[in-house]
């Protein structure tokens, strides 16, 4: 009972929370939605109804929050899925409502950590983990260590710059690996595609309306042998590749793990990632290199936030 900790991962749409065991068992869980659009606090009503429904005594609450955030301070900065979040104590803020420590890491790094403890990274102490949905995210365990940086800010891997003259990025910057290749990027490159007459089967999938083209439906249309779609998910797969060219040259790690929605589509984004890396990378970076699925999925985020309790001790 005492080794259990209470996990939140704080989403844009969802707040989900769990208690879990030394061993990574999920042993209670719940979700609501965040309704973010309310503001912070409402949300924080919401996350320590969260907390309440599982939490079984005096475990220890470990939140995997968007940043970017001071882990050390336990304050989000800022968020953009959370309209209004500016400089929130939330560790702070929870502590005085349940009177037990209260960690705060980034979502990205802690699903690296959830993935070293109890996924596909175990007994693997250098590794990478890319999340790749709406945004891109990552994690880097080095040396057996979540990479945190000097303000606890390292790690935004979709935010490599790939392309200095590329395309807009929701951060402000231009030609991010973020803008390049993630959900929205795939989907925005459909849209371009087709608003200039290309042919595809993903009008018939949205039936004509380009305000429901999602990367989702950009790889059914992939998978049925689209022309158009494949060669989205080619290019964003050849960013992903380059961006881990870059990361295998820098870090050297052996494991590289690929979570997210995107992640989903299977070989369709891992063939050209691997391609890229395998044509784009130094030798002796390869060899012994594994570029993996996640192997915790949705939960990746909450048995992440466990980890770093249970390392911490
Ligand atoms: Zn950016």
């Amino acid at each position: 009972m005492k080794d259990n900790v209470v996990a939140v991962d704080l989403g844009g749409t969802h707040i989900r929370s769990a208690l879990i065991n030394e061993k990574g068992e999920i042993l209670a869980r719940t979700e609501r939605e965040t309704l973010a659009q309310e503001g912070p606090e409402p949300v924080i009503g919401r996350i320590e109804a969260c907390i309440r429904d599982v939490a079984r005594g005096t475990e220890p609450i470990s939140i995997a929050a968007p940043g970017p955030l001071n882990p050390w301070k336990g304050i989000i900065h800022q968020a953009p899925n959370l309209p209004g979040w500016r400089d929130v104590p939330l560790a702070d803020i929870l502590h005085r409502a349940f009177k037990v420590p209260v960690y705060l890491n980034n979502d990205a790094n802690l699903a690296a950590l959830g993935e070293h403890r109890f996924g596909a990274g175990q007994g693997i102490n250098d590794l990478i983990y890319l999340t790749i949905s709406t945004g891109i995210g990552g994690g880097i365990i080095s040396q057996g260590e979540l990479l945190l940086g000097t303000k606890g800010l390292a790690a935004e891997i979709g935010h490599m710059i790939l392309e200095p003259e590329g395309p807009p990025c929701g951060c402000g910057g231009r030609g991010h690996l973020e803008s390049l290749a993630s959900g929205t990027a795939i989907a925005r490159r459909a849209v371009e595609e087709m608003e200039k007459g290309a042919e595809t089967s993903i009008t018939r999938l949205v039936e004509g309306e380009l305000s429901k083209v999602t990367a989702k439906v950009v790889a059914q249309a992939a998978q049925e042998g689209d022309p158009l779609a494949n060669s989205i998910f080619k290019e964003a797969g050849f960013y992903i590749g380059l961006g881990i060219a870059n990361l295998l040259h820098i870090l050297n790690p052996q494991l590289v793990i690929l979570g997210g929605g995107v992640s989903k589509a299977g070989d369709l984004l891992f063939d050209p990632v691997r391609a890229t890396v395998k044509a784009r990378t130094m030798l002796s970076y390869q060899e012994g290199l594994q570029i993996v699925p996640t192997a915790l999925g949705g939960d990746v985020g909450l048995l992440g936030a466990a980890a770093f309790v249970l390392k911490t001790g």
